[in-house]
């Protein structure tokens, strides 16, 4: 495989999937967060939620680095369960052999313009004529299949491994895996094709350019990010998010509103 991004530039600025998420859905949250640092209480849900997550991710990647997981799934009989139908489909699902070469928590980035985009594979499968990215969720398959496919995980990820790998665009893949106590793992794999690939960098291409521009009126004019294009009218955000007589209770409280839009396909670093 071709890596081609081990030295990076520290003066560029590093967009994760769930950045492009946020600035596409609303510019002036991703200012708020992203730039303006300002942190957002979790609530005890969301808590527990990104707990589970956490150690599902750890567990996974523990078997993928080839340790055992008994100790750990011989106090948990549902848990053991889910984790040995996941492993199942995985392998069958994936054709996982002596060939394979597989790495969980996969790191890739690639410079473009002013901005590092990263990426972190929850898996990394590589066979001769195909690779395949995985991805754990920890909840229910949504029934959007649309909605996931637009996503920018989906799409980063799959441009990513395009632009700095060998492999065409019709020999990548992505696969999410969703698997919630007590159902049966589920998966949804997207393919991959040369047109996708030119659609991803002409939409990369455009929220990068408006990105620059809105750094640029920041830095030149202190001018905030402004509304998207595509919102409601009377989104209710607006107000509280620009109005000095926002409460700050209210305020937070529809932030978490808003984060929750994208918190589900939030990637989950360990
Ligand atoms: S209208 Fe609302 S959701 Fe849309 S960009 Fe503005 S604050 Fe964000």
């Amino acid at each position: 495989m071709n890596n081609i991004n081990n030295s990076e530039n520290q003066s560029l600025i590093r967009l994760s999937q769930a950045q492009l998420n946020l600035l596409e859905v609303c510019p002036p949250q991703f200012q708020r967060v992203y730039l303006d640092q300002l942190s957002l209480p979790i609530s005890p849900d969301v808590q527990e939620n990104l707990l589970w997550g956490n150690q599902f991710h750890q567990l996974m990647q523990q078997h993928f680095l080839g340790l055992s997981l008994d100790s750990i799934l011989d106090i948990d009989q549902e848990l053991k369960n889910i984790v040995k139908a996941l492993l199942k489909s995985v392998n069958e699902q994936h054709n996982l052999n002596a060939e394979s070469w597989t790495e969980a928590e996969h790191y890739r980035s690639l410079e473009k313009g002013n901005y590092l985009l990263t990426a972190i594979y929850d898996l990394l499968i590589i066979n001769e004529n195909k690779a395949q990215i995985l991805d754990w969720k920890t909840y229910l398959q949504p029934q959007n299949k649309q909605k996931l496919a637009n996503n920018w995980q989906t799409k980063l990820y799959l441009y990513l491994l395009a632009e700095t790998s060998d492999y065409l665009p019709e020999q990548i893949s992505m696969t999410y895996w969703f698997v919630k106590i007590p159902h049966e793992p589920q998966g949804l794999t997207f393919e991959y094709n040369e047109q996708l690939h030119d659609k991803t960098t002409l939409e990369l291409e455009k929220i990068l350019s408006n990105l620059d521009n809105y750094l640029f009126e920041l830095n030149q004019n202190n001018a905030d990010f402004s509304h998207s294009k595509n919102c409601e009218l009377n989104c209710p955000y607006y107000q509280l998010f620009f109005s000095e007589k926002a409460d700050d209770n209210d305020a937070e409280e529809e932030n978490r509103d808003l984060l929750s839009m994208i918190d589900e396909i939030e990637e989950v670093s360990i």
